[in-house]
């Protein structure tokens, strides 16, 4: 849940990341990963398989009631944003979701049941 500054708390459990990044990969990689997981949930998508960089796509499932798409996307892509008042906006509706007017109830019980 992101806090007034637009930080998001740690997600409890470190996410497995690409052997790629794996190697060397820095306290400040690992909290990135950890930090790119909590936003996801945030925003109504579960990491499947490995996370494999901001700049690598990364496959995850939408948790939004009534689609549950495995779709491999950029974290970019999902981890919403700011509108100019300060307020958290979904990502952008992804290819054969539910359509736009339901998608921000379904996202307001995806947070609730979290
Ligand atoms: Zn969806």
């Amino acid at each position: 849940m992101p806090d007034k500054k637009g930080t998001y708390e740690m997600a409890d459990q470190i996410p497995e990341i690409s052997p790629v990044l794996k190697q060397g990969a820095s306290r400040r990689n690992i909290d990135a990963a950890r930090n790119a997981v909590a936003v996801a949930l945030f925003n109504g998508w579960t990491l499947l398989g490995t996370y494999n960089g901001s700049d690598t796509r990364s496959l995850w499932r939408c948790e939004l009631k009534g689609c549950g798409q495995q779709v491999e996307k950029f974290y970019s892509h999902i981890r919403g944003r700011k509108d100019k008042e300060g307020n958290w906006k979904p990502s952008p509706r992804h290819k054969g979701c539910l359509p736009s007017a339901k998608r921000e109830a379904a996202l307001k019980e995806w947070r609730e049941r979290k």
